[in-house]
């Protein structure tokens, strides 16, 4: 026996001799009843209130102010988490949780989850765990030929130009980041210092307050975080305003002039955000059109297909990302429609030495021989952290459990029940649908002849769907209409659940419209 570790056999510790945190025998009977729980709570989540009913500072009022001096019984804390957490969470995985977008779950995904925090291997470079940075190359590969992107972003791709096969760094690639934004702030990092170095020795500051980047009004405001975090000035964030007319997509043409302005006066076009899918109603962005406006200003495009990217491992979507051939960057979350629980973000690049140049630190207490030879990637250079978690693992377990027929199943089902509830609305004469359903997200609202009073019975009846604990939806509004979101995808959700939530939609807006507002909604 050589180093004993800290002395926990010290007679004055409460716990003499007993502190382990980390016994197996008892992490077995804890974790089968933590296994249990959940299982339970997955059987049973449906008697829950979707949306949390609690008031603010509940919690805060329930529990101590201070962490306990003595440790505490399993069962008491479990216990806890029954009385105090569990009436104030709103319930994601519940069938009936249509709000905002999804956040999928999947067994095999929660065992990777479980294999992935139980190794927890801090993976910033290839030598802190092989198996950790390669999986993420495997898998990242596998899901963008299930996705049929172009070999420039794969790894595998490099087979394509043995020239360069000496260095990863000089082919594509794919990343898993946390979230969408973060994948947004790493590449408009790497444009903008692509664009710093390609003209010269600078001054800096001049430069840069310069660069324009451009999206529509209906990018997801993450974009507008990354540029408020990578230093681009307010007043070159072109938002272009989109219509309902061209369905909330980003006008090539409108691009063009903005662009053409912004030459002319002198300023520099960085970075295209275009979206596969937006937030507010899925609108897809025509990226072959927009590439081909922007080619010939060297502008770093980025495709945010966080949500809807998903769908293109169906043959039947794969056009929506036409045009991504010629992109820099394409990202997509997982964890929104790909069963993968949070936090799972793909990002994919064309050319991953641009990340790697901006974002690369290289520590002498990191530092190793296979790093400095740029034999291997070190993904701590392709994200804003420097430590990383194993999350390959979960998408490899989904991946493989359930096979692409499955995955395409899942998508068109989903799709399928968005379609059952789009014919319910359009069946309704007192409601309509406001945006084309393109994917899983239903755009509707009760209608009304005057924009005041419409807005007002929206918001009424969102209120009183959510009330109910039986519904949770969302609302948005897109081209100065206020509308209610229906997203369909919960990973528990079946066609009966769909067609519950429109009988509590239509219940609840019997109570909310007024005799006057029927006889108007007749007339219209
Ligand atoms: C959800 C969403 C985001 C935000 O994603 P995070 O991963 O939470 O940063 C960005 N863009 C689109 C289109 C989204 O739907």
């Amino acid at each position: 026996m050589g180093n004993l570790g800290p002395n926990f056999t010290d007679p004055s510790s409460p716990h003499a001799g007993e502190f382990q945190p980390l016994d197996h025998e008892e992490f077995r009977r804890q974790a089968h009843r933590v296994v249990d729980y959940i299982a339970d709570y997955y059987k049973s989540i449906e008697e829950y209130s979707v949306l949390s009913q609690v008031k603010p500072g509940y919690l805060l009022a329930s529990l101590p102010k201070t962490a306990p001096s003595e440790g505490q019984r399993f069962d008491e804390i479990l216990g806890d988490v029954r009385r105090y957490i569990m009436p104030g969470l709103t319930h994601w995985v519940s069938p009936n949780f249509f709000g905002f977008f999804p956040a999928t779950v999947s067994s095999a995904a929660f065992m990777g989850e479980m294999l992935c925090t139980a190794f927890n291997c801090v993976g910033f470079n290839w030598l802190a765990s092989p198996a950790a940075t390669e999986l993420e190359m495997v898998v990242m590969d596998w899901l963008a030929s299930m996705l049929k992107l172009p070999p420039s972003f794969m790894f595998s791709g490099m087979a394509s130009v043995p020239l360069f096969s000496f260095s990863f760094l000089w082919t594509g690639g794919g990343v898993l980041q946390g979230t969408t934004s973060e994948a947004i702030i790493c590449t408009l990092v790497a444009a903008r210092d692509r664009a710093i170095e390609e003209i010269g020795p600078p001054d800096y500051h001049d430069y840069t307050s310069k660069l324009v980047v451009y999206g529509s009004d209906q990018t997801h405001s993450t974009f507008k975080k990354a540029c408020q975090l990578v230093g681009i000035r307010p007043s070159n964030i072109r938002l272009i305003p989109t219509t309902a007319k061209s369905n909330f997509a980003l006008s090539p043409l409108d691009l063009q002039k903005a662009i053409k302005a912004d030459v002319a006066a002198g300023l520099v076009p960085l970075y295209l955000c275009a979206t596969m899918g937006t937030t507010s109603t899925t609108a897809i962005d025509p990226l072959e059109q927009l590439v081909h406006v922007v080619t010939e200003y060297n502008i770093w495009v980025h495709v945010d297909a966080a949500y809807a990217g998903s769908a293109c491992i169906c043959p039947e979507f794969r056009h929506c990302l036409a045009g991504v051939e010629r992109v820099d960057s394409l990202s997509l979350a997982p964890h929104k429609w790909l069963l993968s629980y949070l936090d799972c973000c793909c990002l994919w690049v064309k050319r991953p030495s641009l990340l790697v140049k901006s974002l690369s630190t290289n520590p002498e207490y990191l530092k190793n021989k296979l790093s400095e030879s740029n034999s291997v990637v070190d993904y701590k250079d392709w994200q804003i952290g420097t430590g990383r978690r194993f999350r390959s693992l979960r998408l490899w377990l989904v991946l493989r459990s359930y096979g692409l027929e499955n995955l395409q199943a899942h998508i068109r089902s989903d799709i399928g029940l968005a379609r059952i509830f789009e014919d319910l609305v359009r069946s309704d004469s007192q409601f309509e649908i406001v945006a084309p359903a393109n994917f899983g997200l239903v755009c509707f609202r009760l209608k009304g002849s005057e924009s005041k009073r419409t807005e007002a019975l929206n918001k009424e009846l969102l209120e009183q769907v959510n009330s109910t604990g039986r519904a949770y939806i969302t609302h948005t509004i897109a081209g100065g209409v206020y509308m209610l979101r229906f997203a369909v995808g919960s990973t528990l959700t079946k066609e009966h659940h769909v067609v519950a939530a429109w009988k509590v939609i239509k219940e609840r807006a019997e109570i909310v419209l007024t005799t006057e507002d029927r006889n108007q909604i007749v007339n219209l």
